[in-house]
């Protein structure tokens, strides 16, 4: 017996009887159960100026999370 003490999860202990993703929820939300936090977080836009779309990483869509990353580290001017 070396796995999730979580009832139909069979994923190898990481740390206090669970695996890694409840062990994760469980830092998380308090409990291993709990698969939403209680306050569904707002959906958040991209915040470059002009864009509507849905932020899926840092604030940004995945293009202009993309762009502001390429932009930064090479330092060519996005205009
Ligand atoms: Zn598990
Ligand atoms: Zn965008």
């Amino acid at each position: 017996m070396n796995h999730c003490s979580i009832e139909n999860c069979t994923k190898p202990i990481k740390a206090k009887d669970l695996c890694a993703m409840h062990h994760q929820r469980l830092l998380r939300h308090g409990s291993p159960h709990t698969v939403r936090p209680r306050r569904v977080k707002e959906e958040s836009e991209c915040s470059w100026v002009n864009c509507q779309k849905k932020s899926i990483t840092k604030g940004y869509c995945s293009k202009h999370y993309y762009i502001q990353r390429v932009s930064r580290r090479s330092q060519v001017n996005v205009t």
